[in-house]
């Protein structure tokens, strides 16, 4: 029996007649309140993201010797930062929008290793497995060198156990390429939503890929199940893990020291808002609470969903979290955003977020291809069409009376000259040409 019903809900939350109905739609979160008060009640402390960074840097030496692109950073996997003032400009003229302040990229699109931003919570939650069971086995200790589990020795062992994931592509890409690099069998559980090239690049590196008609929630209970029936299988469990959250966390410390480098000041004068494309939650709940964590009431997270899978916008708005999906709003679920193609939030990441997120946009599939080709056009770069959610915040921050309240409730109107607006591009260097060429061709009508 559900315990809601929806015309109460939408009583309640009128916001959600327009969510419903699929139109774009800025949520500013009543429950925001300062970061002292929010950290009060989190289940996860900054302690823990220290722990997953340490843990990070422990693997440095092994990843630098699997994945050669690493070198130049040490082994960590991390990307740029960089002003994009053309695309800035471009979204001024094209769509009326001024945005106050400086505008920067987050290229988390050209991750090493998976091109993607699952190249921080799904690798990390691989190492961190990878580890339990070295140390178990005798094969490490925290103060080796990690190179050593790229010998013989080591590989024996991973060989005999099981990885398995259920992804909508970039998760199975991110979890597929480093387990296989480690030695593991690994099992990507596919959703229908997963772009054909990504499961072709998967088996490439002779990962097993199970492809399924159902949507992202079903590919995942699949997979948990076949898991399961296996001692030496584990199940990377992106709705629930705490592990694939503290490695998304890890980038906000990346983040401070590259703002840092750039000259960017962040402080009570200087407001950073950040704009993060989301699915199931962990991606861009994990860099929201990071940032949190170091920045504290100096920085504004938002989250942007497609119109017809706001999972996370939904459970937040109902307070329900994964209790409804986009199907119980009426939506479909379906979206050319594959990355963000997720019917059902996080068990747990709605929760955690209450108190820390600032709001959320949502966006129409259409204005994800514009972005698109407005970012290739204005600074050459290209992003997958999931990523260029990302530009919903920017483009819309100063027409939104609701972001105008909000700046005004939390006395940063005065402040926005000095602004910095992060977009965090969250994939696409892997994609290939003919695909890229294709999504450039690719026009919607207003109502796809
Ligand atoms: C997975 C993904 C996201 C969102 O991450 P979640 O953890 O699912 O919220 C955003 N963009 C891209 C390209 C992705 O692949």
């Amino acid at each position: 029996m559900k315990e809601w019903n929806r015309e109460e809900l939408m009583e309640k939350n009128p916001i959600l007649w327009d969510i419903s109905q699929g139109k774009e739609a800025v949520w500013v979160n009543p429950d925001y309140v300062s970061f002292q008060e929010a950290a009060k009640g989190a289940e996860l402390t900054m302690e823990d993201v220290l722990d997953a960074e340490r843990r990070l840097k422990r693997f440095a030496p092994f990843i630098s010797k699997c994945f050669p692109e690493t070198r130049k950073r040490g082994g960590l996997i991390e990307s740029d930062l960089t002003a994009i003032p053309a695309m800035q400009e471009h979204i001024r003229e094209k769509y009326g929008s001024v945005l106050p302040g400086k505008l920067l990229l987050k290229k988390d699109s050209h991750l090493a290793i998976a091109g993607s931003i699952k190249a921080r919570g799904g690798i990390y939650e691989v190492l961190k497995h990878t580890e339990e069971l070295a140390f178990a086995r005798g094969l490490l200790k925290e103060t080796d060198n990690y190179a050593v589990l790229a010998e013989e020795e080591a590989r024996k062992f991973f060989k005999e156990q099981i990885i398995q994931v259920g992804s909508t592509g970039n998760l199975g890409m991110s979890i597929g390429i480093m387990s296989a690099a480690i030695g593991y069998q690994v099992i990507v559980h596919m959703s229908a939503d997963a772009r054909q090239w990504k499961k072709d690049l998967l088996r490439s590196h002779g990962v097993t890929v199970k492809e399924y008609v159902s949507d992202y929630s079903g590919a995942v209970e699949e997979g948990r199940g076949m898991s399961d029936e296996n001692p030496d299988s584990y199940f990377v469990d992106d709705e629930n893990s705490r592990n694939l959250f503290l490695g998304y966390a890890v980038a906000a410390l990346r983040l401070k020291t590259q703002l840092e480098e750039m000259g960017v000041t962040v402080d009570e004068a200087h407001p950073l808002f950040v704009y993060l494309p989301c699915g199931v939650g962990g991606a861009p709940g994990g860099i929201s609470f990071g940032l949190k964590q170091l920045f504290k009431d100096c920085v504004h997270c938002f989250f942007v969903e497609p119109t017809q899978a706001p999972c996370m916008g939904v459970g937040m708005i109902t307070g329900l979290n994964s209790k409804i999906s986009v199907q119980d709003m009426g939506l479909t679920g379906r979206t050319h955003a594959d990355g963000l193609a997720v019917g059902r939030p996080s068990g747990f990441v709605g929760g955690l977020m209450k108190p820390f997120l600032s709001g959320e946009f949502t966006v129409r599939d259409k204005k994800l291809y514009d972005y698109m080709r407005d970012l290739w056009e204005a600074e050459n770069i290209f992003l997958e069409p999931s990523a260029c959610a990302c530009f919903q915040g920017p483009v819309k921050f100063s027409e939104s009376q609701k972001i105008q309240a909000y700046l005004k409730q939390h006395r940063l109107e005065g402040q926005m000259e000095n602004a910095v607006h992060i977009a965090w591009a969250t994939g696409g260097s892997l994609v290939p040409e003919e695909v890229r060429r294709a999504y450039r061709e690719t026009y919607l009508e207003e109502e796809d």
